[in-house]
């Protein structure tokens, strides 16, 4: 038995109902709209978004989508409504998009984990997950990836850890 990896299973569960722990640094989705998708981007300047609305107001119901789905984990202020948006409709629609979950894919995205013992860097990047605690290293996978992937769900493109046990 890989009581290793049992542990880490059973921690990834606990992290994903505990995602005040998680802090969205920066990432880059896109975004399957009621007409065209698009991309959204977040980093340390905030958001964009390339739909006409965002270019227009500086914020989309994508964007609002986006607030609602990753809540505890933005560490950031919403975006103001902007003079001219059309706010019922856009929080009506972000309502929505927040529960059509199948609009969104990640392409990237990069996390800090606030764990128990210390604070850890998570990233995906196209499919590839990547780490800097020590049981990644050894595994390539760990508590940090698999809370994400328990989050994300089908947000993100299930990747298969690179040779967990072959070495
Ligand atoms: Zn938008
Ligand atoms: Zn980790």
């Amino acid at each position: 038995m890989d009581y290793g990896m049992i542990g880490k299973i059973e921690k990834a569960k606990r992290y994903a109902q505990e995602r005040k722990r998680i802090t969205f640094n920066n990432l880059d989705a896109q975004f399957r709209g009621d007409h065209n998708n698009y991309q959204m981007l977040l980093n340390a300047e905030g958001w964009n978004c390339t739909c006409p609305g965002y270019q227009a107001h500086g914020i989309c119901p994508h964007v609002m989508a986006m607030e609602r789905l990753l809540r505890p984990m933005l560490k950031r202020e919403p975006l103001p409504y902007a003079v001219g948006q059309n706010v019922v409709s856009d929080v009506e629609k972000a309502k929505r998009y927040s529960e059509e979950t199948d609009r969104i894919q990640f392409a990237s995205f990069d996390v800090t984990f606030d764990g128990e013992n210390s604070a850890h860097h998570t990233s995906y990047h196209d499919g590839a997950w990547d780490c800097d605690c020590s049981f990644f290293h050894s595994r390539h996978v760990c508590s940090h990836t698999m809370a994400m992937e328990r989050i994300l769900g089908s947000m993100i493109t299930a990747a298969a850890p690179v040779a967990a046990n072959g070495r």
